[in-house]
């Protein structure tokens, strides 16, 4: 199984060498295609009361996406392979920066990767800040990734609709132990630099130790990229990021 396939799965149901086996449209499918034994008429005729349905039985089966931990639909689980596919064709090989932010912005306008439409939101002001042209989409992007830099999130989807602030920070603090993990083993950047505010209240978890990269913040924490940053703050993220070694 390769890294692409294997991230672009599921989680839950833990195997018998007690890790967690990838199970998004693998478990769905096999869920929707199980085989059900026949029952046989003579059971059901020999109960007297006949045979109840539980209400357990009756229930929506729900599964969380790998990628945010939020329960998930499958138009929320075709969106976040949607972003998956837009992401890696444009993954360095080797990858000098890793841009991590807290949660992926809501709109496809706004995702750094989507090939439609102009970057507007989270993705304009991380060009702009890294002083990268906003003209041209692929050439951007091919840029983007010329320089050795990915962008990623702690969670990789938008926030489902009426998700708490509070609880987005739960879901944050959920997904460290895979997100940190798929640094460590599958990206394995020279550099992490951290962004936004909603990873202020973890970034100190992020070390070199744990991700086996050197982590940079902000002098105040993550870099906030908004526009009200000062221009001396900006020089220190471009530095960071983009940084010989
Ligand atoms: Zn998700």
């Amino acid at each position: 199984m390769n890294a692409r396939s294997a991230e672009s799965r599921g989680r839950q149901a833990p195997t018998t060498e007690g890790e967690v086996r990838p199970a998004t449209w693998e478990m769905v499918s096999e869920l929707r295609g199980a085989r059900i034994p026949p029952v046989f008429p003579s059971i059901c005729a020999a109960s007297p009361r006949g045979l109840r349905s539980l209400p357990t039985m009756t229930t929506p089966i729900s599964l969380l996406c790998d990628g945010c931990g939020q329960s998930a639909s499958p138009a929320h689980f075709a969106r976040r392979l949607q972003r998956l596919e837009w992401t890696t064709r444009y993954r360095p090989v080797h990858i000098q920066t890793l841009l991590l932010g807290g949660i992926a912005p809501e709109g496809d306008a706004a995702f750094l990767y989507c090939p439609e439409g102009n970057f507007q939101g989270e993705a304009a002001k991380l060009l702009d800040a890294l002083r990268i042209s906003r003209e041209g989409k692929s050439a951007v992007l091919g840029e983007f990734q010329k320089r050795g830099l990915l962008l990623t999130h702690v969670l990789e989807c938008p926030l489902e609709p009426g998700v708490k602030p509070s609880t987005a920070q739960q879901l944050i603090e959920r997904q460290l132990p895979m997100v940190m993990a798929r640094i460590r083993r599958s990206l394995k950047p020279k550099r992490v630099v951290l962004f936004s505010a909603e990873m202020a209240a973890v970034a100190g978890r992020f070390t070199e130790s744990s991700l086996g990269s050197s982590v940079f913040s902000g002098p105040y924490g993550p870099w906030l990229l908004d526009s009200s940053a000062r221009e001396g703050l900006m020089e220190g993220f471009r530095e960071a990021a983009q940084r010989e070694s």
